[in-house]
């Protein structure tokens, strides 16, 4: 199975991905894991991402594309894997599409997470992220059982400096801009299955099963 989540900041792609790992046994693989992950190392690639991730702006194509073609060919990720965060624009969808094709593999599905703005800025405004395990709470909907510290390390909950107000919007106008246009292309390629994801958590998880449970079975 291979998954692609596509969805405006905020929708929820990472928290879904890690119940689709839990479901399916796959790798969830996030651009946006990774590059953090690259910032806070401090290496020469970080430092470059970090520049346009605090302006909530898109990292070039060229480095994204590069980390997920050495990560799609990891062993973990040959039975599937579920794609959080990539591709974000046109080209990175195209040269995903070469390189599933040079493994001779293909997508299973593009889940399409729909939820509504004024939801998509509560989850925005109200997430902290851990200092140190990067776990995902939400100061209204997951809280930690203590104000600002991680259930999981006991590390102290931070915002993520691109949840700042001024950030999400650019963050939203650039997924209008960049990242809608992939709706259509996977649309033509007959993957793509709209889930709406607002309401009560184990309903909208129910709509998400059952719109891969048909891919599954192929
Ligand atoms: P995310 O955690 O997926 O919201 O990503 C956080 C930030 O990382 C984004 O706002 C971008 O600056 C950068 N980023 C993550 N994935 C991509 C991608 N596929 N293409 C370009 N930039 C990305």
């Amino acid at each position: 199975m291979r998954i692609i989540l596509l969805g405006e900041p905020g929708a929820g792609k990472g928290t879904y991905s890690s119940e689709l790992v839990k479901k399916f046994c796959i790798p969830q693989i996030s651009t946006g894991d990774m590059l953090r992950a690259s910032v806070k190392a401090g290496t020469p690639l970080g430092r470059q991402a970090q520049e346009f991730m605090k302006k909530g702006e898109l990292v070039p194509d060229s480095v994204v594309i590069e980390l997920i073609r050495e990560r799609i060919k990891e062993g973990d990720a040959a039975k599937g894997f579920i794609l959080d965060g990539f591709p974000r624009t046109l080209p990175q969808a195209q040269s995903l599409d070469k390189m599933l094709l040079s493994m001779d593999i293909s997508l299973s599905a593009v889940i399409k997470i729909e939820v509504g703005k004024a939801i998509l800025l509560k989850r925005l405004t109200g997430r902290r992220v851990c200092k140190g395990c990067g776990a995902t709470y939400n100061v209204d909907t997951m809280k930690p059982k203590k104000e600002g510290v991680c259930d999981k390390c006991g590390k102290e909950l931070v915002q993520r400096p691109d949840d700042m107000p001024q950030t999400i919007e650019n963050r939203l106008a650039v997924y209008q801009k960049d990242t809608a246009p992939l709706i259509e292309f996977y649309e033509k390629k007959g993957l793509l299955r709209p889930v709406q994801c607002e309401g009560e958590y184990k309903d909208v998880l129910g709509r998400l099963f059952a719109a891969l449970e048909k891919v599954a079975k192929v």
